[in-house]
């Protein structure tokens, strides 16, 4: 059984640290992955946009060293379990991807401030590339079992890289695809149908990950159409509890720039702070 070792014992820093059991570990297609792990209560709590730090396995020839931060995918603890969708993209990954069922893995968390569900809440418009799909999945249950609608716009390479139904949790959501491979994921196209949801039926809020160039455009339509919104970080780091500080972002508070701990004043943040762009298309 996974044991938990508290890494503090302040109720206001929930933070566990424990050994957990592989359940499954499968690809989902070529590009992602779908890790289950056995987890504690504790480590149970969670909520969308959160992340735990994983101590990728050293294999031979390859030592991830530092742990590797990855979305909370799905919440579930009732089945006792964390799951991750995860891009196998380095080091870190490629140790994950090798994990087999009845293998352990060392996970501290949940970490960092995740997306706000405001109570008034009827509708909420999601913008997801990439592996943003993943830290953005967990908000669809969770907004659903809320009576809330979920309208979501998924943008990937090409229709083998979409994972919607892993996106939607089967549940009922309004879901918009657009590839690179047809072009339906360029700017502007893209620009024309958040517009069209915009005036049709407009969100309470907004959330967004993945991407400079789809974040850019959503700032531009939440000033235009006065829809607030909210954006999950992606930034490498290192101890992910705001010791280290090498997660740091410009963010822009009170007609300032300042630096921000993505790791734990994140990673989610208010989508019109964000100043800057990162790594990702
Ligand atoms: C809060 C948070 C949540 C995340 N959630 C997920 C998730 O749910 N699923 C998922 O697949 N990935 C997620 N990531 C990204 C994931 O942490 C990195 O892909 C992973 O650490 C790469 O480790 P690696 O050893 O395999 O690759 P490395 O060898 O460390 O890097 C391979 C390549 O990826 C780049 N890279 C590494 N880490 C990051 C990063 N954090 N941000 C941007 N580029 C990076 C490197 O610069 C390099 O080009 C998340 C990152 C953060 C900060």
């Amino acid at each position: 059984m996974p044991v938990v070792q508290p890494i503090a014992a302040r109720a206001d820093f929930p933070v566990g640290n424990a050994r957990c059991v592989v359940r499954t570990n499968r690809a989902v297609n070529d590009r992602y992955r779908h890790l289950v792990l056995e987890a504690p209560p504790a480590l149970c709590g969670a909520t969308p946009g959160q992340f735990f730090h994983l101590l990728c396995p050293p294999a031979a020839g390859n030592d991830p060293f530092l742990r590797r931060p990855m979305s909370v995918y799905r919440i579930a603890p009732d089945e006792h379990a964390i799951e991750f969708l995860y891009n196998v993209v380095g080091a870190g990954t490629r140790s994950l991807a090798a994990l087999a069922a009845g293998d352990t893995l060392s996970v501290m968390g949940p970490l960092g401030i995740g997306f706000t569900i405001g109570a008034a809440y009827r509708h909420i418009l999601m913008v997801a590339r990439g592996v943003g799909l993943a830290t953005m999945a967990p908000v669809v249950p969770w907004a659903r079992r809320r009576g809330i609608r979920v309208t979501a716009v998924l943008s990937a390479r090409s229709p083998a890289d979409l994972m919607a139904r892993e996106f939607t949790q089967r549940e009922d959501v309004r879901v918009h695809p657009v590839f690179d491979q047809d072009g339906s994921s360029e700017v502007a196209r893209v620009e024309t149908l958040l517009r069209a949801i915009l005036a049709e039926d407009r969100p309470d809020t907004m959330f967004t990950c993945g991407s400079n160039r789809l974040m850019a455009l959503l700032q531009r339509l939440g000033l235009e159409y006065d829809v607030p919104g909210e954006i999950a970080l992606e930034q490498q780091m290192a101890c992910a509890l705001g010791v280290c500080l090498c997660c740091v972002r410009p963010i822009k508070a009170a007609g300032e720039i300042v630096h921000k701990r993505v790791c734990c004043e994140g990673p989610v943040f208010d989508l019109q702070q964000v100043a800057g762009t990162w790594r990702h298309g």
